[in-house]
């Protein structure tokens, strides 16, 4: 790089520009681990607001929290044969204790399945006892070769929701339920568009009946899987005894569901939403959504322009307590650093507006609004800059998820398309394409031998074409379903 202060471009080196993004805007840094990071306060703060917002959405939904400890004896993996053939090469085992060798190794969790179904064994006796709804927030742990800053690191932090119902419908509801909140996460408050369908049986999770997926575009047009819900049949519950008396005094096992999403959604929304200048962030995640930046020459407007500062930010936080959405404000008052200086650092930060107030402003009464995501700049009137404020911000949320939907759709393909074509997609700019699939493992198996393209989902109705395809993408034969095919991190 010639100049240290410019990322890479996107369209120059994609992965370049993503790590250098997230070093630079402090989001997080390398830890002395190979493969684990460090989130810092700027990345853990849009983290602890994706945190907060779902956690009010899982508790409106009727679950309620509690923790699981990290540790899982060994045997409990094996429990689930699907499960163990699944993580067993991800896991990490603790062998040694207190200076002692143990007499049954433990695990530290990839995911918590086999420790929270034991629980619930203890738990569940009868009909009255179900549903159980229950989340935790928790770290886990796999021991992935190939590393990526949030993306994919040894170590990450989640939620993982648990359930256990009387019935398969009951459970396939409650999977399809956590699904929605998801998307209705994803794109509400990520402004970032999925789809949404079932996984292929060589995508799902390992021990569950069916999963569910939110799939994401990035700018580079690879997918990201951004959240799972899985309805897992009773295949922990026979695993783990799980079972109550139903209401006619039989003995069942009960049907379980997990879901969970991970601070890989902070590399999501980087991923999304970043530009060759750094982070663009949705305000309803934005730690800070506002920066007052002061701006003087003679220590004379310093003194006005600083009251006139302070006297806004206190405006605009009194403003807050008005509106359900809160105003988070900043005021940038550091000495010695010039405006541009500011402007640069905010807006690597990805702060969704700034406010710019100088002497001449002062004297009309003004300040200068500056948009993040287009860098659009207008002035207003400091009478109402409070509510034109507010308004910008839902403005701003509003037009980044229509610009992730306008890009994700004009890198979308359907319609009839060879096998040649579908290659030269892959190879070259990459990108979503709905087409069809006879059902077959080995069409899928090739399929990703060849080109590196998986089955991401079997779309949901609303997201397949009007016309489906009517042949296999891969041997020609009569097409089972549509299915969204893509390069995928
Ligand atoms: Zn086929």
């Amino acid at each position: 790089m010639a100049d240290d202060k410019k990322l890479t471009p996107r369209a120059e080196d994609f992965s370049a520009w993503y790590n250098e993004l997230v070093l630079k805007a402090e989001l997080a840094d390398y830890a002395p681990v190979r493969g684990c990071m460090v989130i810092r306060p700027a990345g853990y703060g849009i983290w602890e607001r994706m945190q907060r917002q779902l956690d009010d959405m899982f508790k409106s939904t009727g679950h309620v929290n509690a923790y699981f400890p990290l540790f899982i004896p060994e045997s409990f993996l094996k429990k689930e044969a699907q499960h163990v053939e699944g993580f067993a090469p991800e896991v990490a085992v603790v062998t040694h204790g207190g200076g002692k060798k143990l007499e049954e190794p433990l695990i530290v969790r990839p995911t918590s399945e086999t420790i929270i179904y034991a629980m619930f064994a203890k738990w569940i006796q009868s009909y009255r006892d179900l549903p159980l709804l229950m989340n935790q927030w928790a770290n886990v742990v796999r021991w992935e070769m190939r590393t990526r800053l949030f993306l994919r690191t040894l170590e990450f932090l989640w939620q993982e929701g648990h359930t256990a119902h009387a019935t398969h419908d009951e459970a396939e509801e409650e999977a399809r339920k956590m699904l929605g909140v998801y998307r209705d996460f994803m794109e509400t408050y990520m402004a970032m568009p999925v789809v949404t369908g079932v996984k292929s049986d060589a995508e799902k999770f390992a021990g569950a009946l069916r999963t569910f997926s939110c799939e994401a575009m990035m700018q580079d047009n690879r997918a990201l899987q951004a959240g799972t819900s899985h309805n897992l049949g009773q295949n922990f519950a026979k695993a783990f005894d799980v079972t109550f008396q139903s209401e006619t005094g039989t003995i069942e096992h009960v049907w379980n569901t997990s879901w969970g999403v991970s601070t890989r959604l902070v590399g999501g929304l980087v991923m999304t939403h970043g530009d060759d200048i750094g982070l663009r962030t949705p305000p309803l995640l934005a730690p800070i959504e506002i920066v007052i930046v002061p701006i003087w020459k003679s220590e004379e407007d310093r003194g006005r322009v600083f009251e006139a500062a302070a006297k806004l930010k206190a405006e605009l936080v009194e403003w807050e307590r008005r509106d359900p959405h809160r105003l988070r404000v900043h005021l940038d008052d550091r000495e010695g650093m010039s405006p541009g200086a500011k402007y640069y650092e905010w807006e690597l930060r990805g702060v969704p507006l700034r406010i710019e107030l100088g002497p001449r402003d002062l004297d009309k009464n003004q300040a200068v609004l500056a948009r993040r995501d287009d860098r659009a700049k207008k002035p207003v009137s400091l009478d109402t800059i409070g509510k034109e404020a507010a308004e910008l911000l839902v403005e701003i949320q509003d037009a980044m998820l229509s610009v992730a939907r306008e890009r994700r759709e004009k890198n979308s393909h359907r319609g009839r398309i060879t096998y040649d074509e579908f290659r030269s997609i892959m190879e070259g700019p990459g990108g979503f394409v709905y087409a069809g699939w006879c059902g077959s493992g080995a069409c899928e198996a090739k399929v990703k031998e060849d080109t590196k393209a998986t089955i991401r989902v079997l779309p949901d109705e609303e997201f397949c074409s009007s016309e489906p395809p009517a042949t296999c993408l891969a041997c020609g034969a009569a097409s089972q379903s549509e299915a969204l095919w893509a390069r995928a991190y």
